[in-house]
C-alpha cells in the first residue's frame, strides 16, 4: 500500500474559522487514543499497488505508480502527540506502508510546538530522528491582529521563530500554511506576507481563499456584522498577487492552492521537486487508507469514514471492531468524474494514460462532448498527453467541475 492518512483530532484550543473534526481540552485521551490507533493500523488491509504505465522510453507520466509511499498525520495538532507515540504509531503503520522512501509528514501548530513542556529544537530533532521528514506548519497569517480574531494560539514571532526552529532541527522540506480573505485583511496586509514569505524560502506553500463555515463562531461573527471579511474581486486580487509574486520568488504553481520549489528544471508533464506528494495521490484519485477518528479513506469502489467523536472510536475499536462510521459504494461514473476534477486541479492537467490505468477506459469516450465544449469556452486545452485547465478556467474552476458531475 502507499497511502496512509492518519488524523489526531485534538487541539489546544478551536480556531474561530474551524469545522474539522479536532476537539479542545481532551489531552486525558490522547494516550488511549494513540493505543486505539494502532490498534486499528492492525486491522486494515492494504490494497493493491496501482498499475504502472508501459514504458515507451520516456519519463513516465503522471500516474499514481510514479508517486512515493506517503504518511500524513493530520488533524488536529499532530504535535501535540510526544515521540514515543509518534514511533509507536509508525511502527503499527509499517506492515502498511513501506517507510523507505517514504514521504511522512506532520501537520504543526507554531504555539503548540514553541508551548510544549519540551525546548522546540529538542522535539523536532526528535521528530525528524523517527523519519517524520515533512512539517507542514499552520501559520495562516503574520498580522496579529488577525491571528487573535482567528483564535490562533501563536503570534506571527511565533510562526518565524518556529519556521527557523524547525530549519536548525534539520527539516529540508517545509511546508506553509496561509489564509486569505480574512477578516479585514487588506491587499497591502497580503503582499506584505507573500513578500516576507519569499525571504523565508519555504519549500512548499499552501494558500487557501478562507471559507466561512456555517457551524464555526467566525461564520456567526461575519452575519452578525462583528467583523466583516474581503469580497470576491478583493480575494481574488489576492489570488492572482499570489501567482505573480510566488512565480518571481521562484516557486511553481502545481495546483489550484499550492507551490513548491523545485531543483529540476520545468519539463512538460512534471511537478515541483517539492510537490506534497501525499497530496498527489488524492489529486491522481489514488487509493489511500486512513486511520483515526473522523479520518476519510478511499479504495475504489468505496470510501469510508472513521467514527467522528473520540470516546466512541476508542471504544469500538477496544472491543476488536473497526471503528467505521460509513462506507459509500462508489460506481464507475463515480471514478471517472472524481478522476477528472481532481486531476484538473494540478497545473500539468490530467494524464490520459493515467485516467486509463485508473479507470479502465479512455477520457474521450467518457467525456469528449463535455472536453470540446470546455475547449471552446476557452476553459481547457490539451496537449498531445493531456487535458488542463487555462487561466480563465483555473479562474472560473468550479463552473468546469460542474460539467464532469
Ligand atoms: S489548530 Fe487547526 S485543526 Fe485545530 S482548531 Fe485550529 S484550524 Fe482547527
Amino acid at each position: 500500500m502507499k497511502h496512509l492518512y492518519i488524523h489526531i483530532p485534538f487541539c489546544e484550543r478551536r480556531c474561530s474559522y474551524c469545522d474539522f473534526n479536532t476537539y479542545a481540552n481532551l489531552e486525558d485521551r490522547i494516550g488511549p487514543y494513540v493505543d486505539a490507533l494502532c490498534a486499528e493500523l492492525a486491522m486494515l488491509e492494504p490494497p493493491p499497488l496501482p498499475a504502472a504505465p508501459g514504458s515507451n522510453g520516456h519519463a513516465p507520466p503522471l500516474t499514481s505508480a510514479v508517486l512515493r509511499p506517503t504518511i500524513f498525520f493530520g488533524g488536529g495538532t499532530p504535535s501535540m502527540l510526544t515521540l514515543d507515540q509518534f514511533e509507536r504509531i509508525l511502527q503499527a503503520a509499517s506492515r502498511l506502508v513501506t517507510l523507505d522512501r517514504a514521504e511522512i509528514s506532520i501537520e504543526a501548530n507554531p504555539g503548540n510546538v514553541l508551548g510544549d513542556a519540551t525546548p522546540a529544537l529538542d522535539y523536532l530533532r526528535g521528530v525528524r530522528s523517527l523519519g517524520i521528514n515533512r512539517l507542514s506548519l499552520g501559520v495562516q497569517t503574520l498580522h496579529d491582529p488577525t491571528l487573535r480574531i482567528l483564535g490562533r494560539t501563536h503570534s506571527a514571532a511565533d510562526a518565524r521563530t518556529c519556521y527557523d526552529t524547525a530549519r536548525r532541527a534539520g527539516f529540508d522540506n517545509i511546508s506553509l500554511d496561509f489564509i486569505f480573505g480574512l477578516p479585514g485583511q487588506t491587499i497591502a496586509q497580503w503582499h506584505a506576507i507573500l513578500d516576507e514569505v519569499a525571504v523565508w524560502q519555504p519549500d512548499h506553500l499552501s494558500l487557501y481563499s478562507l471559507i466561512l463555515e456555517e457551524s464555526t463562531p467566525l461564520y456567526a461573527q461575519v452575519i452578525g456584522g462583528r467583523v466583516s471579511v474581503p469580497d470576491d474581486d478583493v480575494t481574488g486580487a489576492m489570488y492572482e498577487a499570489a501567482m505573480e509574486r510566488l512565480a518571481a520568488a521562484g516557486y511553481e504553481q502545481y495546483e489550484i492552492s499550492n507551490w513548491a520549489r523545485s531543483t529540476a528544471a520545468p519539463a512538460p508533464g512534471r511537478v515541483p521537486t517539492h510537490a506534497c506528494q501525499h497530496n498527489l495521490a488524492y489529486w491522481l484519485n489514488s487509493d489511500y487508507l486512513a486511520a483515526g477518528a473522523g479520518a476519510h479513506g478511499h479504495v475504489y469502489p468505496q470510501r469510508y469514514y472513521d467514527m467522528l467523536r473520540v470516546d466512541a472510536y476508542i471504544a469500538t475499536v477496544r472491543e476488536g471492531r473497526r471503528p467505521i462510521a460509513e462506507v459509500t459504494n462508489l460506481t464507475p461514473t463515480d471514478l471517472y468524474a472524481e478522476t477528472v476534477f481532481m486531476g484538473l486541479r494540478l497545473n500539468v492537467g490530467l494524464n490520459l494514460e493515467h485516467f486509463r490505468l485508473r479507470c479502465g477506459v479512455g477520457l474521450d469516450e467518457v467525456y469528449g462532448d463535455t472536453l470540446a465544449d470546455l475547449q471552446a469556452q476557452g476553459l481547457l486545452e490539451r496537449t498531445a498527453d493531456s487535458v488542463r485547465l487555462t487561466h480563465q478556467g483555473r479562474m472560473l474552476g468550479n463552473r468546469v467541475f460542474e460539467a464532469f458531475v
